[in-house]
């Protein structure tokens, strides 16, 4: 609690809080309360259609081959950054990357209160930060669930501290999830746009490239929302194709390589999974 107190400010007037009560906070200076749940301060309301999903095990070798690209990614990001680093995961749901930062000073933020998360806020409404807080934040799968995302990005600049760097995952090739909330999805030309019309320097872009996974998505698709509106035979044939080609796909694997990750232009192919980037506030803003 007192870790969160030395970070959250009143969104509106950056004045520090003091604990009033166990479940409120008040603003020192302008007398703003805030109301605080099972020791965490919402800023804005859940949304009542938010998507709240259940806790799925996530780990190094979890998940997607996607995930297991994420988790590799930020896991050497974050390894490279000081110690005393403050960080905050923006959008971090129950935590999916929660145990890269073992031993960090660590915050996370979301809409939904989750068990695991520090604090709830929509930063496209309210920011309780100071600018120039963090030194790193990290935002990962999460732009595309943001509506709003030019005020996200604006919000991030602004709480990161200069020369602090904003580490981002987010999906490309990826079938709509976490409906009804997903929005977008970037092309790496838009996400360079983006990130340098909010003032970011961009020190890394690459693209995951996994030809037999994005394969796979397709004959995921066959069987999950295509086979069961067929007719009774007409299934029974189509599961039967569908071992057919999860054999051919194994075979082509062996001629398609390891999935990999390459910056777009070196790659030179226009499906990438999805996309991480490392971007960076500049030092000085001339
Ligand atoms: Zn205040």
């Amino acid at each position: 609690m007192e870790d969160l107190l030395s970070v959250v400010v009143c969104p509106e007037c950056q004045g520090e809080f003091e604990i009033e009560a166990e479940n409120f906070w008040r603003c020192q200076k302008c007398g703003h309360t805030v109301q605080v749940l099972e020791g965490k301060p919402i800023f804005t309301p859940t949304p009542e259609t938010a998507h709240i999903f259940k806790r799925i095990e996530r780990g190094p070798d979890k998940g997607t081959p996607w995930r297991q690209a994420n988790w590799r990614f930020l896991e050497s990001q974050i390894k490279s950054l000081d110690p005393q680093a403050q960080i905050l995961d923006v959008g971090a749901g129950h935590g999916d990357f929660a145990d890269i930062f073992t031993n960090r000073r660590y915050l996370s933020v979301d809409i939904v209160p989750y068990e695991e998360v520090h604090l709830v806020c929509d930063l496209t409404e309210r920011i309780p930060f100071r600018e120039n807080t963090f030194d790193a934040l990290v935002l990962m799968n999460v732009l595309e669930h943001v509506y709003r995302f030019h005020e996200l990005m604006d919000a991030l600049f602004r709480v990161l501290k200069p020369g602090g760097k904003l580490f981002i995952a987010v999906p490309f090739m990826i079938k709509i999830h976490q409906a009804p909330y997903d929005f977008h999805r970037y092309t790496h030309y838009s996400l360079r746009d983006i990130a340098a019309q909010h003032g970011f320097e961009i020190q890394w872009l690459e693209g995951y490239y996994d030809p037999i996974f994005f394969m796979g998505e397709g004959t995921r698709n066959f069987r999950f929302w295509v086979l069961p509106k067929l007719s009774r035979p007409a299934r029974w044939l189509g599961r039967g194709l569908l071992m057919l080609m999860d054999g051919l796909m194994a075979l082509l694997s062996l001629l398609a390589g390891k999935p990999f990750v390459k910056s777009p232009e070196e790659a030179n192919n226009p499906a990438a999974i999805g996309y991480h980037l490392i971007l960076k506030k500049p030092t000085s803003t001339i």
